[in-house]
């Protein structure tokens, strides 16, 4: 919500447009009662975002008697935004609009370990199929399975893609597409996306914890993502549990949440108790079968995952925590792990009204995420 009242300057085309998009004022005489701007400066910040297409009208609206007022819309096909959200073996990508909404999608498989100098040139040949002539592309959005330091596009510590650990990404994608390009860590943007998409007019503060192959977790505080100091917030796949058994982690660590509860680790204890698994599709069939074993060594799962979680209610008083990925398709024994130790261990405050719940978006999230990454940066005010 944009506030004129107090302003002495005067109001930006980037602020007309704010108003416009969320809808505050939709003619030109409201934006000229809401900003104060006179009518022929109304006039001039319009025009220049019709110029742009970033804004189309529509000749409705409620009649007063005389001609109906032109009403204007935000333009959410007035450019397009290429995204992926990249995998251990398969990587996603799409062209959204600007409202972020996928326009076209596709998957392709490739393990991300192949490197930047393999795995950039691939994903954007796939863009410029799936845009087939589409412009102007307006910004870039990319999700990658590794601690992103945010402002440089720079994945760090990337232990799942070794020969990607200190690579800034922005510059390789700009060679080709010369626009902003924003990375960020997978789990962040899936956050984002389903907190905007499914959350987002009832609450706004949100836990997404990702559980497949590995475990992690993306934090909206306060409607934004909390990213931390360098970019490292959310990364609870390390926090240790209590009588994890004493499984070394591939950190080094004993008993981090990852190396206990993380679909490798459920894959793990099964074949060690002589069960005949091989991926998570197959744990997910045991347990629609209602596989007693199985749904056991899931709810374990569950309640390790709960001891972390719970530390992260307390510490973050989130409103609802999200479960998502692959091991969330066996949703009822995770989560049934889950809200008995939350609910047992996190502060009555914190879990008073909190919800407990599975991924609404499902895989879409990351993609639309990245989408909204870009258009928050490339369509605020300041950056008209
Ligand atoms: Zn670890």
């Amino acid at each position: 919500m944009l506030s004129f009242g107090v302003m002495t300057r005067l109001a930006t085309t980037g602020e007309v447009l704010q108003l416009i998009r969320s809808g505050e004022a939709v003619t030109r005489a409201d934006i000229g009662r809401v900003t104060g701007l006179s009518r022929p400066a109304v006039v001039h910040r319009v025009t220049e975002l019709l110029q742009r297409g970033l804004v189309a009208e529509d000749a409705e609206g409620p009649s007063t008697g005389g001609r109906p007022p032109v009403r204007l819309r935000f333009n959410a096909r007035g450019g397009f935004v290429p995204v992926a959200s990249l995998g251990a073996s398969r990587t996603q990508i799409a062209v959204c609009d600007l409202s972020g909404a996928i326009l076209d999608r596709t998957e392709v498989v490739i393990d991300v370990e192949e490197g930047p100098g393999v795995v950039l040139p691939l994903v954007m040949d796939t863009w410029d199929k799936l845009l087939n002539g589409r412009a102007p592309v307006v910004g870039i959005g990319l999700g990658v399975p590794a601690t992103v330091e945010f402002a440089a596009g720079r994945t760090e510590s990337a232990r799942v893609m070794a020969g990607w650990t200190g690579v800034e990404i922005p510059p390789l994608i700009a060679a080709r597409y010369p626009v902003p390009v924003l990375v960020d860590n997978d789990v962040n943007v899936i956050a984002m996306g389903e907190h905007r998409v499914a959350y987002a007019t009832e609450l706004d503060d949100l836990l997404f914890v990702k559980v497949s192959t590995r475990i992690g977790a993306g934090v909206i505080s306060g409607g934004s993502i909390l990213r931390g100091a360098l970019g490292a917030a959310g990364e609870i796949g390390h926090i240790p549990v209590r009588d994890g058994g004493g499984v070394l982690c591939r950190c080094g660590n004993i008993d981090c949440v990852d190396s206990v509860a993380s679909g490798t680790a459920i894959l793990r204890d099964l074949r060690a108790n002589g069960r005949d698994v091989h991926s998570l599709a197959d744990v997910t069939a045991l347990v629609r079968a209602g596989d007693a074993q199985t749904m056991a060594v899931v709810r374990q799962a569950g309640r390790w995952l709960g001891e972390v979680i719970s530390g992260a209610v307390n510490l973050l008083n989130p409103s609802v925590v999200v479960l998502g990925g692959d091991v969330a398709e066996v949703f009822q024994p995770l989560v049934s792990g889950v809200r008995e130790v939350v609910y047992r261990r996190s502060t009555q405050l914190a879990t008073r009204t909190l919800r407990i719940e599975r991924s609404r978006l499902g895989p879409a999230a990351g993609l639309t995420g990245s989408a909204l990454l870009v258009t928050d940066r490339i369509l605020a005010p300041e950056a008209i």
